[in-house]
């Protein structure tokens, strides 16, 4: 059963896409509410289940080629996401997720595969595969620190005018064309593991402000010493 008064949070198919870490997004987006006051329901929709249109943050993760275009199918047969972001809920994409959000993204050879078209994006696969430490610039208009995360995929992305950049690129390669990652209404995709809320807390806030308004600030001295190490790993001096 689920309370009225709580934050739902959707963690969506761990069973296919929850390969690279990203359900620490889910851990860290129940402690920053938990830490606020805010009681916090999260609900694991395996693939096989419908997703229910009520939650408040949906958040989806990374994964390889076949479970990608497996969980794009279930999702797109489905709706319930489709629904849920038509009536203002927010969501966390990543990688996979973040691709599989779009209108189309590259299969296992390449091929073309229809998305859940829930971001103005399209993928293909790239030359070469990303993978390594990210940092990147965020968009000014949305006032965030600076991105850190870890990368590992084959595909780009071409942004298209429905979406805005999230951020550009300092190091890595993001969508692959100087900018990474994109946001739309209250999606946020993004090619960050890490996973990416663990290292860019206010990307937590930003999803949980979408959700529940104001936050109170909180203790952020170990995400700084995680942010400032990782940083300083790969940013020049
Ligand atoms: N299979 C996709 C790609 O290689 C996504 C990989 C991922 O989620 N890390 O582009």
């Amino acid at each position: 059963m689920q309370s009225e008064s709580a934050l739902r949070l959707v963690w969506i198919y761990p069973d296919l896409l929850s390969t690279y870490g990203d359900q620490g997004n889910v851990l860290v987006l129940e402690h920053r509410a938990r830490a606020r006051g805010i009681p916090v329901e999260t609900l694991h929709i395996r693939s096989a289940d419908p997703v229910p249109e009520t939650g408040d943050i949906y958040l989806i993760g990374g994964g390889e080629d076949r479970p990608q275009i497996l969980g794009a199918e279930r999702l797109r047969r489905d709706g319930g996401l489709q629904r849920a972001i038509n009536r203002g809920a927010a969501m966390l994409a990543v990688c996979a997720g973040y691709q599989l959000m779009g209108t189309v993204f590259g299969g296992e050879e390449g091929q073309p595969v229809p998305g859940v078209g829930l971001l103005d994006v399209s993928s293909g696969r790239g030359r070469a595969r990303a993978v390594g430490e990210l940092a990147a610039e965020v968009d000014p208009a949305l006032g965030l620190p600076t991105l850190t995360g870890f990368e590992n995929h084959m595909g780009v992305t071409r942004l298209g005018p429905g979406v805005r950049p999230l951020s550009r690129t300092l190091v890595g390669t993001g969508n692959g064309d100087g900018t990474e990652g994109c946001y739309a209404g209250r999606i946020v995709g993004t090619y960050l593991h890490g996973p990416a809320l663990a290292r860019n807390p206010a990307v937590a806030d930003l999803l949980l402000r979408w959700a529940v308004g104001d936050l109170a600030p909180i203790d952020d001295t170990w995400y700084e010493h995680l942010r400032g190490e990782r940083l300083a790993a790969v940013l020049p001096r």
